[in-house]
């Protein structure tokens, strides 16, 4: 099935859901990264909840950042989704592997560190993003990312994400979210209701792999609750926004000096995008044009 994000409201628009499947986009970042399993897990959930948060924004350049930073030797996560269902990232530390967990679970709480910050940037495409930091809960993203939700945006959250990979690579990636609104946010049957439901969810993952698709899954849990899918489902990929354009554009900011040393040194010079993995190479000819740029703004 093509990887892709549902909404779904219940509760007389009290509860707010979302799910998304991104198995194979979580596939295309392991094999652009060559991520071991479990910086494919840290990166994968990451990447599915910056969809789901980027999916709860209304302006259609709506993006979202997510970084984590935490203590464990992965070092590092960023990720950027937008509202347009494009997601891209990486991690700091491709290469970290770490025994299963005690649950015998790849151990991302290990890998990421338990001490540190996740910052999330809202940004609706007009220049004023917000911002905002919390400390790390367990470094297992999903309770990170809930206790996010519930501290810097006042909004009771439940998040299940889940990314298996095995030798053929993953096989089933996805995310689950379900939001109190405002409205029903008083309502504390409702969110014990809720809580109760999600804790016999044995994560999110085997649903998938036992072949339940994103509305049965939302069925089977708010299916008595007065659910409503919302028709339209979203196509997610992962997708960077660079360009040899783009680079060149970066290259330019390093000054004529620099420039003329990559061409007499090197014969020109290699860039890799840290999100995609994509490697652009810039012939001299190309540097010696973005010296004439820089020469002719000088001069006029
Ligand atoms: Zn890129």
């Amino acid at each position: 099935m093509a990887d892709q994000l549902i909404r779904a409201t219940a509760a007389q628009d009290g509860i707010r859901a979302i799910s998304v499947l991104t198995t194979h986009l979580t596939e295309e970042a392991r094999q652009r990264h060559q991520l071991s399993y479990v910086a494919t897990a840290a990166l994968g959930r990451t990447m599915a909840a910056g969809l789901m948060l980027a999916s709860t924004m209304k302006q259609p350049q709506s993006r979202v950042n997510i970084r984590v930073k935490g203590d464990g030797p992965l070092q590092g996560i960023l990720v950027d989704a937008g509202l347009d269902g494009t997601v891209r990232g990486y991690v700091s530390n491709p290469t970290v592997e770490l025994p299963p967990n005690d649950l015998g679970k790849l151990d991302v709480g290990r890998a990421v560190g338990r001490e540190g910050y996740l910052y999330v940037v809202r940004d609706l495409g007009h220049g004023y993003p917000y911002s905002s930091t919390v400390e790390l809960v367990s470094g297992e993203i999903g309770e990170d990312v809930t206790h996010y939700l519930a501290t810097s945006e006042q909004t009771p959250s439940a998040l299940a994400l889940g990314v298996f990979v095995g030798a053929q690579g993953v096989t089933a990636a996805g995310g689950l979210l379900i939001q109190v609104l405002p409205k029903a946010a008083r309502d504390d049957a409702l969110i014990a209701l809720l809580e109760s439901r999600l804790s016999h969810l044995q994560g999110f993952t085997p649903l998938l792999k036992a072949g339940k698709t994103l509305p049965e899954i939302l069925e089977d849990l708010l299916g008595d609750m007065g659910l409503k899918l919302l028709p339209q489902r979203q196509l997610v990929r992962f997708q960077c926004r660079c360009s040899l354009e783009r680079v060149l554009g970066a290259l330019k900011m390093l000054g004529q000096a620099e420039l003329q040393d990559m061409i007499e040194q090197d014969d020109g010079a290699e860039a890799t995008c840290d999100f995609c993995g994509e490697v652009y190479q810039a012939t001299s000819h190309q540097l010696a044009q973005l010296i004439d740029d820089l020469n002719t703004k000088t001069g006029s």
